[in-house]
């Protein structure tokens, strides 16, 4: 059977890196931070790169490059880098792409930390951001100007769980001549595929569902190779890269990602399903209700609903205050895609810095509660839920 014939799954556990001498079935850990060289003109060779083998650590590792391999086979990425963090690859993509004077237009409801690098740090190189509203997405084309490099979103977003449609972003970016970057972090490579939708790059936190255990960080970067030297480039001088150790521990999560999103995806839905139907509650997003806004756009670019709910406990901040101190099994905590089902009050937490009215820009009511559905049975994640809601 050809390799580009086989399915998310498949390439998620059989892309791996060739075996050593002793036949081990899981690739070994390579704790080694440099390589060495037979001669001098091996040496050469190397440093010129007319051979292409592992160097230095922070250049390439055999760890990381089999879990790149394994994402840019799950995305449909022609290559990738890896990174320490999420925002480690957040930061070097935009970095190594953008010069001064270079503008972005992104979606405004955008992970907390990728809003501080467009509105704290990249002002300070002339790199200005306009945001859209991601619930109008018509106002898009509008943001663009001559000096429009990027067009970047999230989707679904956080932690309001709005979609925003891929094809249309495929299209707007082609027509502007724009790299297309879309975080796909919530989604994960089993659920949706933004190359496909005309993505030039796509960037993970690593951290999240593609760990899902709570356990190490990480990120990586995957797209088309030109640009990808680019941000290669910059990484292997800027030194933000991933651990081996890391590298391992993600390239084994990638093998039961397909499993784990989909019991993540199955207990989102009861519990959405559950708070829908509850008196206490003003409204409930989820990608696969019926009742959510952009519920159409959500099927067709989704396999799944994904494992975030979001909704609104009447009462506004202190009730949703209340609500997450009366949880006795779900855990306060800022991961999110973990085992755990985690819930999170954005409005008097993360995203308490803000005014009520900007957080409302990015749909964050006062009563907002994000859960992060874990893989606990549903209905011990729904009794909790119920008896905190009492
Ligand atoms: C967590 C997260 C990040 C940042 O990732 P880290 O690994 O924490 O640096 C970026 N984007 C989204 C959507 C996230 O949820």
């Amino acid at each position: 059977m050809s390799k580009a014939k086989r399915h998310i799954e498949t390439e998620a556990i059989r892309t791996q890196l060739k075996r050593t001498e002793f036949l081990e079935h899981t690739s070994p850990l390579y704790l080694t931070s440099s390589f060495v060289f037979e001669d001098a003109e091996d040496m050469r060779a190397s440093f010129t790169e007319e051979k292409e083998r592992n160097i230095y650590s922070r250049f390439t590792n055999p760890n990381t490059s089999e879990f790149v391999d394994k994402v840019c086979q799950m995305e449909g990425a022609e290559s990738g880098y890896a990174f320490a963090t999420g925002m480690a690859a957040i930061y070097s993509t935009f970095a190594a792409l953008l010069k001064s004077g270079d503008h972005i237009v992104s979606a405004r409801s955008v992970f907390g930390s990728t809003h501080t690098l467009f509105t704290k740090y990249f002002p300070k190189w002339h790199i200005e951001t306009t945001y859209f509203d991601v619930n109008k997405p018509e106002t898009i084309e509008a943001c663009i100007t001559e000096n429009t490099k990027i067009l970047y979103a999230e989707t679904p977003t956080n932690p309001a769980v709005d979609i925003i449609d891929l094809d249309l972003l495929g299209r707007i970016a082609k027509t502007h001549n724009l790299i297309l970057i879309i975080d796909n972090c919530f989604a994960t490579p089993y659920l949706q595929q933004p190359m496909k939708q005309g993505a030039h790059l796509v960037i993970h936190s690593a951290t999240k569902l593609i760990d899902g255990q709570g356990r190490v960080l990480g990120g990586i970067t995957v797209g088309n190779t030109d640009l990808i030297r680019e941000i290669y480039l910059f990484a292997r001088n800027t030194g933000p890269a991933l651990s081996p150790f890391n590298a391992w521990t993600l390239s084994k999560s990638l093998e039961t990602l397909a499993v784990r999103v989909d019991k993540h995806c199955d207990n989102a839905l009861k519990v959405a399903e559950f708070l829908e139907n509850h008196p206490k509650v003003n409204w409930v997003k989820y990608p696969f209700l019926k009742s959510h806004p952009q519920y159409k756009v959500a099927k067709k670019q989704m396999k799944l609903g994904g494992n975030i709910v979001a909704f609104e406990v009447k009462g506004g901040i202190e009730a949703g205050r209340q609500f997450l101190n009366q949880l006795k099994m779900c855990s306060l905590s800022a991961n999110l895609g973990d085992t755990r089902t985690i819930v999170t009050h954005p409005a008097s937490t993360t995203h308490s810095k803000l005014s009520e009215a900007d957080r409302l820009e990015v749909s964050i009511t006062d009563g907002l509660v994000r859960i992060s559905v874990g893989l606990e049975h549903a209905e011990d994640i729904i009794l909790d839920l119920e008896q905190a809601l009492k």
